[in-house]
């Protein structure tokens, strides 16, 4: 133990803080540079009155860069495997974050999901949607919460059954209909990853037109969650209401052990 004794974050505010914690001083630089480019953005694409929600990616990085990070102002944290997310959340729950959940999910994950999730990000497939509807519906009785905020994931990939996961467009209606229809899911839109080495212009704006045809039916579903580090500015471009954002603010991922 240094001699300053541990951090004492409900006493020191970060700037205090920051001078005994080098990580939160890189933490708050690097979330800065993010939040400049994500405002140059946004007043490029003219959306100074509907700028999009920041969620900032956590996998892989301790518990204490999330508690840094909530020190920072973020509220709305994303993570992509069940074990890691559901220890955060647990050790985490006195800060009151909202969870994301934004990676592939498998169906008798669902249970575990909903009892930290405040949106899925990555619903793909009927089973899971159903999955995730029956796990809800014991989840609301039993505490009362919220809608399960869940956002259909789309693949932009040609083959359409594409690694990084995701629906074929075509499948998207039954899927809406699927979700819609429950009482403890809310419908919030779409998500999606630009494809690898793909012009992010031409994967986002595709992704525009799905959007447009599922508001179609389904007006409240406006969101988009689109927009990672590297490719933001497009994804603003195209209208991503939802920013998935972890290197560019965490640094590298750890390698997985
Ligand atoms: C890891 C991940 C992100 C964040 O990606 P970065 O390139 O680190 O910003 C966003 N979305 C999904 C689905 C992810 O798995």
């Amino acid at each position: 133990m240094n001699e300053h004794g541990p951090i004492n974050w409900s006493i020191n505010g970060p700037a205090e803080s920051g001078r005994r914690d080098p990580r939160l001083a890189e933490l708050r630089e690097r979330l800065a540079a993010v939040r400049l480019r994500i405002d140059g953005a946004v007043a490029a694409a003219g959306r100074q009155q509907n700028p999009p929600q920041l969620i900032v990616v956590t996998k892989f990085h301790p518990a204490d860069d999330v508690r840094r990070l909530a020190s920072l102002g973020i509220a709305d944290i994303g993570e992509n495997r069940d074990q890691e997310a559901a220890g955060k959340a647990v050790g985490l729950h006195d800060l009151g974050l909202r969870w994301h959940f934004i990676g592939q999910l498998q169906s008798n994950k669902a249970k575990s999901v909903v009892k930290y999730a405040h949106a899925v990000h990555s619903v793909d497939r009927l089973q899971l949607a159903a999955a995730l509807a029956k796990a809800m519906a014991a989840e609301r009785e039993r505490t009362g919460r919220t809608p399960l905020e869940c956002f259909i994931q789309v693949s932009l990939e040609d083959d359409a059954d594409g690694h990084r996961g995701g629906a074929r467009p075509a499948d998207v209606p039954a899927l809406a209909e699927e979700l819609a229809g429950s009482k403890d899911l809310r419908l919030a839109g779409i998500m999606a990853v630009a494809p690898l080495g793909a012009d992010p212009d031409a994967a986002f704006g595709q992704l525009a037109g799905i959007s447009a045809r599922l508001t179609a039916g389904h007006p409240e579903a406006s969101g988009i969650s689109a927009g990672m580090s590297q490719d933001l500015e497009a994804a603003i471009r195209f209208g991503a209401t939802h920013l998935r954002i972890g290197s560019d603010i965490l640094g590298p991922r750890p390698a997985l052990g």
